[in-house]
């Protein structure tokens, strides 16, 4: 293979509970897999059939600082369950799908609100509102051998103390192991693909300054101030 021209870029990694480093390929987002969000954001919480986006795998961090980004003044929060697969392929069973996943981890789904609605008026793609740098902020991994596959369980955030978001992992439209399967039809997955699992309801800004503690049950929390 000819050398490299420029350094490769690093791998970018999420940090395991464990004291390991889980290397990312793909960052897969659901939209809407809430019912109640989906209603406050103006749709049908009916189960129509999903939809993604992808971050790019750079824009996870685990730093528990998130930088206010450029080019907006509506940068909303989004808690979200991670999923983390150890082996992937095409046209996954939904009955197997869980046999992929490595662990999961609480991940925040930060959003350019105002510059989504732009793209979603003019009909382009959501990039330049969900998939910005350092837009991922991203808490350790728990591996499934000690904490199972949770299905159900408080989800919730809170900003300085205020709870915003509440939910209940099994109010998700689309569970785990249908996202792997349809997600599998569409892409081939592989170690390292993540998927954000979807918002409950009260999604909100965040101003400088402001201290959000992200909550998914049985996997701790996940607190993130905005720099
Ligand atoms: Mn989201």
């Amino acid at each position: 293979m000819p050398d490299h021209v420029i350094p490769a870029a690093p791998v970018p990694t999420i940090p395991t509970a464990d004291g390991g480093a889980f290397p990312v390929r793909r960052v897969y987002c659901i939209g809407r897999n809430f019912a109640a969000h989906a209603v406050e954001m103006g749709h049908d919480p009916d189960r129509e059939p999903p939809f993604f986006f992808q971050k790019t795998p750079d824009s996870l961090d685990p730093s528990g600082q998130f930088p206010y980004p450029p080019k907006t003044s509506d940068v909303h929060h989004e808690v979200e369950l991670l999923v983390a697969l150890k082996s992937g392929g095409t046209d996954i069973p939904v009955d197997t799908a869980l046999d992929h996943v490595w662990g999961y981890g609480i991940s925040l789904d930060m959003t350019r609100r105002d510059l989504q609605g732009e793209a979603k008026k003019l009909g382009r793609p959501w990039e330049i509102g969900k998939s910005f740098e350092r837009s991922g902020p991203v808490g350790p991994l728990h591996p499934v051998t000690q904490v199972g596959h949770p299905s159900e369980g408080r989800i919730a955030l809170t900003v300085n103390g205020e709870t915003r978001q509440e939910g209940d992992l099994n109010q998700m439209i689309w569970k785990v192991p249908e996202m792997i399967a349809y997600l599998s039809e569409y892409f081939t997955l592989a170690p390292g693909d993540v998927i954000m699992a979807g918002t409950p309801a009260g999604v909100g800004p965040v101003a400088r300054g402001d201290v959000m503690e992200a909550e998914i049950a049985g996997l701790g929390t996940l607190t993130v101030t905005v720099v």
